[in-house]
């Protein structure tokens, strides 16, 4: 059983210490950098009077800085809150309210949408502007070859303390903190190195956002774990994409299906040599099958493997190995070493196996619930089992069938956009008399989001609701299509929203 993530990042780190271990533009990292990095994190942020246990964010895209702070966070015990760099001011104000961040490390050039007086650290500061343009991350890259006095380090540490905080969305329209302990990461570790057969020869892109469970676990995590290398992508763009993956003889990357669909649509994808590519991992999002088949004609030689997890379950619950696809196209795999899944009905009795039911999930993967929030916690945790909300099916041979959802979310390209937190700002609007937020189907991100607004003033159209959105929502969850009805939306007897119906319609006017 994994006890201590920070000593296996260390031994990690120490069977490799000449290799890579983050790269981001021209800047590299050995496993040995790291490790003194990590310390001098720890005594910077203890210097700050910050100790084990104390909450600090992460406003930080794709750089080495974000690895920096993770790592130096875990080595001093102190819980790192990853914060999107797509999360709007009022989303992140509540995020940092709500876990009572004593300091948040910010980009200088995303510290304009803290909340004022919220105390920070600036990384990327141009020098000589404001008090803010002091960057202790750029002095420790500087002085990244010298050890500072470190005596407080190693940090005692248990494996329930709490690692890293990570926010979902959720059917109530506020964000909740799912807590990953160092065991939920350590273990984490181990599965993917297992069902990936990583190693420290391995090299993964980091292409989607390290703030969210995929990048920061799949990615980040994982790798380091073996002693291989991080390349922090800014942001993806498929052609940068592909000649990254060359340039740095990638061996290995999870992103979701949207990132493979916008690949195929470069016409020279196959013109770049990706032969080190060994492993490409998809998740988050189903992947249509077209893509699957395209793909695997495209790329003989790489395995494509199919994750389906969540947030609250660190890493993936189940794994579809390369070649499963093809032969059971619609299921998302067999459960990992260590996962439990069970078929539940809504009285939470197991149902029968074959038959469909809401997908729960155990093992010592699943996070031990929401930072204070006992009763949803109570609620969506029974017995160590986290319930998906995912309606599916186990088959005689024990892989996993998505069809359906209880939620009321939206897969936006493997972003999760909860209908009723849009429909909770939207409702807000003086013109708006009432709105039902649904998905459409969309060829490369899967699903798009599209708002029915019964609206009380002609004059409200999609501009004014979509810059009402803009300053109280992070980007993606933006409606992508906006539907004006003079009459109001149906309802059911009881008068309770029907969505059935808006969903079909929604359907029919994409195809
Ligand atoms: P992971 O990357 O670990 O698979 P995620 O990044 O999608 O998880 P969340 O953003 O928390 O994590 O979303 C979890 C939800 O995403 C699941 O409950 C499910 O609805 C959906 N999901 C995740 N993976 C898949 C998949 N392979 N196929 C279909 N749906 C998926």
């Amino acid at each position: 059983r994994p006890r201590d993530l920070d000593a296996m990042l260390a031994a990690a780190a120490a069977a490799n210490p000449h290799g890579d271990a983050v790269i981001c533009g021209s800047v590299r990292i050995s496993h040995a950098r790291l490790r003194v990095m990590a310390d001098q994190v720890a005594a910077l942020l203890t210097a700050e009077g910050i100790s084990r246990g104390d909450r600090v964010g992460l406003l930080v895209g794709n750089r080495w800085e974000f690895v920096a702070a993770l790592v130096g966070g875990v080595r001093a015990g102190i819980v790192i809150v990853p914060l999107s760099t797509r999360a709007s001011s009022p989303e992140l104000a509540y995020i940092l309210d709500d876990c009572g961040a004593a300091l948040t490390i910010c980009e200088a050039e995303l510290a304009h949408r803290l909340p004022e007086g919220a105390r920070r650290l600036a990384i990327g500061a141009e020098p000589d502007t404001t008090e803010d343009a002091r960057d202790p991350f750029a002095e420790i890259l500087a002085t990244a070859s010298q050890t500072l006095a470190t005596d407080a380090l190693p940090v005692p540490l248990a494996e329930e303390d709490l690692a890293v905080i990570l926010y979902t969305s959720g059917t109530t329209g506020n964000p909740k903190g799912a807590m990953l302990t160092h065991l939920n990461i350590a273990h984490s570790c181990l599965v993917y190195r297992h069902c990936m057969r990583l190693t420290a020869a391995d090299r993964t892109i980091v292409a989607v956002p390290a703030s969210h469970v995929t990048g920061l676990i799949a990615n980040v995590f994982a790798l380091l774990g073996v002693g291989g290398a991080v390349v922090m992508m800014a942001r993806f763009e498929a052609d940068a994409f592909l000649a990254l993956a060359t340039a740095e003889r990638m061996t290995f990357t999870i992103m979701v299906p949207a990132m493979y669909n916008l690949c195929l649509l470069r016409a020279d994808f196959t013109r770049h040599d990706l032969s080190h590519w060994r492993v490409g991992s998809f998740g988050g999002a189903p992947m249509p099958v077209a893509t699957i088949e395209r793909v695997a004609q495209l790329l003989p030689n790489l395995d494509l493997v199919q994750a389906y997890g969540a947030t609250e379950t660190t890493s993936p619950a189940t794994i579809m190995p390369a070649g499963g696809q093809i032969a059971r196209p619609a299921s998302v795999g067999a459960p990992v070493p260590g996962a439990n899944i069970r078929i539940m009905d809504s009285e939470g009795h197991e149902v029968p196996r074959g038959q469909s039911g809401e997908v729960w999930i155990g093992g010592p993967m699943v996070v031990p619930g929401y930072w204070n929030l006992p009763e949803k916690t109570a609620e969506s945790f029974i017995d160590g089992a986290w319930r998906s909300g995912d309606v599916g099916r186990l088959d005689e041979a024990g892989y996993l069938f998505i069809h359906d959802r209880l939620k009321d979310m939206i897969n936006r390209g493997g972003y999760k956009v909860f209908s009723a937190e849009v429909e909770n700002v939207l409702a807000f609007h003086p013109g708006v008399a009432e709105v039902a937020v649904v998905p459409y189907p969309d060829p490369v991100l899967g699903e798009k989001v599209q708002a029915f607004v019964h609206r009380r003033d002609a004059e409200i159209d999609e501009t004014v609701l979509a810059a009402f959105c803009r300053v109280r929502l992070a980007d993606y969850k933006i409606p992508d299509r906006f539907v004006f009805t003079t009459d109001p939306l149906p309802r059911n007897a009881n008068g309770k929203l029907m969505k059935s119906p808006l969903r079909e319609q929604a359907r029919t006017d994409a195809a």
